[in-house]
């Protein structure tokens, strides 16, 4: 029977996952990887590029991966690789990227900032995150392609 495209892309990140882990020390941690045979925001209509999503319990060292199986079906194994060392990094930094949120929200419900000073802070928190996540995976593909 020939294999179809969802089984190879899950064929590959469930190959990958385990060995960054790993490299990133996070194998003490429970990381799921779910498939998801939906675009990300199918409910309400929104963005389609969207390949996956990282939601980490720190406090638990717990985390889940959502993979958006339409949109992740697109990638060759070299981004897609890319992308699942983008969703580690994610839970590597978890405790940090969730702190100036945390304070953001706190602050926000004692009247410090109005909704939209509180909207355009997550905004910017949200950007400064993808970064330094972005920051951290391509130093870390360059350094393991460098040495290996
Ligand atoms: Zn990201």
């Amino acid at each position: 029977m020939p294999e179809k495209p969802y089984d190879k892309t899950i064929k590959t990140i469930n190959k990958l996952a385990p060995i960054w882990q790993k490299r990133l020390g996070l194998d003490h941690w429970d990381i799921k990887h779910t498939p998801i045979d939906n675009h990300y925001g199918d409910d309400n209509g929104q963005d389609h590029k969207v390949t996956a999503t990282t939601h980490a319990q720190w406090q638990y060292m717990d985390a889940n991966i959502k993979w958006y199986l339409p949109s992740a079906v697109r990638h060759d194994d070299e981004t897609l690789e890319k992308i699942l060392v983008h969703e580690l990094v994610h839970v590597l930094l978890s405790p940090e990227q969730t702190l100036i949120d945390t304070e953001i929200v706190h602050s926000s419900s004692h009247g410090q900032y109005n909704e939209t000073q509180t909207n355009a802070l997550v905004e910017r928190n949200y950007e400064h995150i993808e970064l330094s996540t972005e920051m951290v995976t391509k130093a870390l593909i360059n350094a393991w392609q460098t040495h290996t």
